[in-house]
């Protein structure tokens, strides 16, 4: 109940400081907050969660075992019919009153947010907005969906019947927490699907804390459950149970393998996995003119440095053309310098284990002899010691087009620069990666935008801006950047089943 008190960011540091760890976070399953049974009693079985700006122990949460993921499941299940036959004005109904919470609690998700994921705070509440958003969309775009009937050449008369799926395993990472895992629950609930959710064990928080606000929004107990725990026992015991009927998962690359692996078996499972992504920004040199030159700084900066590089969509590899390569590289690095400062603009990175793995490519990039414009390999910690997990925004150059740096996705603040020659050059360069993503294509040029823009292979391919987005449209990303794509009807695909139904044409 104390968590609820904290509505300033003063507030909530106080009230860490005096728990020295002692706060506890538990499972939402059956519309109640309980411990998973045998976890309590096992410390081996608690995951401790750290600040990432101070290194101090916040919380820790049950590592969710896979008979106590079973009751969850049970739950999501026992629900499952009566939630599946509300009408749609019904749903719709709840998922305002969500919105409607969240919204009177938005500083204290903010905060608490900013606090377990290292995020700024500013940047914290732009993502609770968007997780007021997606209950608010959803709780819209039910109540305006509508099927077509068609006739056969005048043989039959056919129409398109929908169907909840099931009961999902809605699973998300620690980059955006709140933001990502409400992406996943409101269009679940509003298309009468019941879930069990499974947010990042290094950022569960705003997690616990939205069982209130479904209990308080009048969601019926089963509905929308929420697990705490790992990946390797909670979240995999989750996807691979037979009594699931649908998988969302946003994460990293390996894990969509792990859960494509763990259900590979289960055919008619619905599966959504979108996955890593180690995206390019082209910079053409007739966006450097002195018209857009500002907004190409400043959107390529944007788009390596948001969120300090913990999005998805992160432009990390930066292409610009010959003839403006020097002019872009100094003017990039003394506009980051200025405006992406440690602390202020730029956060923490989310936990130590992140930390340590930027760290290493950072120490790569040394020893390959990059040249680091700004930033640098960042020293070894220890958890014992560690003052918080930051890593100032790095701009590398003259790295080998094969080493891991410029290949792998780092998530974090570090971002190549690569000079090209001609368009053909910029799209092979763009396109030569396992990621398909996102894309930046910065350029003037109205016939360049569709030739070039139509070549990439992105899933979202974003023209002199970066992360506009319209929730109704297609988000997902090609090649090992995931499979199927979600917003609007496309989320209506993931949670429901199409029966065709036939009639005579009399
Ligand atoms: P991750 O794959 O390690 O973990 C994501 C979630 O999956 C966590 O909740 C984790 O506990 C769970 N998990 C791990 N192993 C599992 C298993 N075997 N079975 C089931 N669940 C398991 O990813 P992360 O490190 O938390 O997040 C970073 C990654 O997420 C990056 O690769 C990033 O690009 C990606 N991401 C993608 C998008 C997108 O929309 N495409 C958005 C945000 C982040």
């Amino acid at each position: 109940d104390d968590l609820w008190t904290c509505d300033t960011l003063d507030k909530a540091t106080a009230f860490i400081k005096s728990h020295n760890g002692q706060i506890s976070l538990r499972n939402f399953v059956g519309g109640q907050y309980r411990s998973p049974r045998n976890s309590s009693a096992e410390s081996s079985q608690c995951i401790n969660s750290f600040e990432p700006k101070t290194g101090r122990l916040i919380c820790t949460l049950p590592c969710t075992q896979p008979d106590a993921v079973e009751d969850a499941i049970r739950s999501a299940r026992s629900a499952f019919p009566t939630w599946s036959k509300t009408t749609r004005a019904e749903r719709s109904a709840i998922l305002r009153r969500v919105s409607e919470l969240l919204q009177e609690h938005r500083e204290l998700f903010a905060i608490w947010e900013s606090i377990d994921q290292g995020k700024t705070l500013e940047r914290a509440r732009i993502e609770v907005d968007r997780a007021i958003s997606n209950f608010s969309y959803f709780s819209t775009f039910i109540l305006h969906e509508q099927t077509a009937a068609r006739m056969v050449d005048g043989v039959a008369l056919t129409y398109e019947h929908r169907s909840p799926a099931g009961v999902f395993a809605l699973i998300s990472p620690w980059n955006m927490p709140l933001y990502l895992l409400t992406w996943k629950i409101a269009p679940c609930l509003a298309f009468g699907c019941t879930a069990v959710a499974k947010p990042s064990e290094v950022t569960s928080m705003t997690a616990f804390l939205l069982g209130e606000i479904f209990q308080k929004a009048g969601v019926p107990p089963g509905v929308i459950n929420i697990i705490l725990g790992d990946g390797v026992t909670t979240g995999a015991a989750l996807v691979a149970s037979t009594l699931i009927n649908g998988v969302s998962f946003t994460g990293g690359t390996q894990t969509g393998i792990a859960i494509r692996r763990l259900t590979a078996h289960q055919i008619g499972k619905h599966l959504s996995l979108e996955l890593g992504g180690k995206n390019p920004t082209l910079v053409f040199a007739d966006s450097m003119e002195s018209s857009v030159r500002e907004r190409t700084i400043r959107v390529a900066a944007m788009a390596a440095f948001e969120n300090q590089g913990e999005i998805c969509l992160c432009g990390s590899r930066v292409y610009v053309e010959k003839s403006v390569y020097q002019d872009f590289v100094r003017e990039f690095t003394s506009y980051v310098k200025a405006k992406y400062i440690m602390g202020q603009t730029v956060g923490a990175v989310a936990s130590l284990q992140h930390y340590d793995k930027i760290r290493r490519y950072l120490e790569l990039a040394v020893e390959q002899k990059a040249t680091f414009h700004l930033g640098s390999a960042p020293p070894a910690l220890a958890q014992k010691e560690a003052q918080g997990y930051w890593v100032e925004p790095t701009i590398l150059t003259d790295v080998a087009k094969d080493s891991a740096v410029q290949i792998d996705e780092i998530f974090g603040p570090v971002v190549t620069i690569t000079p090209f020659e001609t368009e053909e050059e910029a799209v092979q360069l763009a396109n030569d990666s396992e990621y398909g993503l996102a894309a930046i294509l910065l350029t003037t040029n109205g016939a360049r935008m569709r030739r070039v823009g139509e070549q990439l292979e992105a899933g979202l391919v974003w023209i002199n801006c970066w992360l506009v987005r319209e929730l109704g449209t297609p988000f997902g990303g090609m090649k090992n950047s995931g499979t199927g794509r979600e917003g609007g009807e496309h989320s209506r695909d993931v949670f429901t089943v199409v029966r065709t139904l036939h009639l005579p044409a009399f």
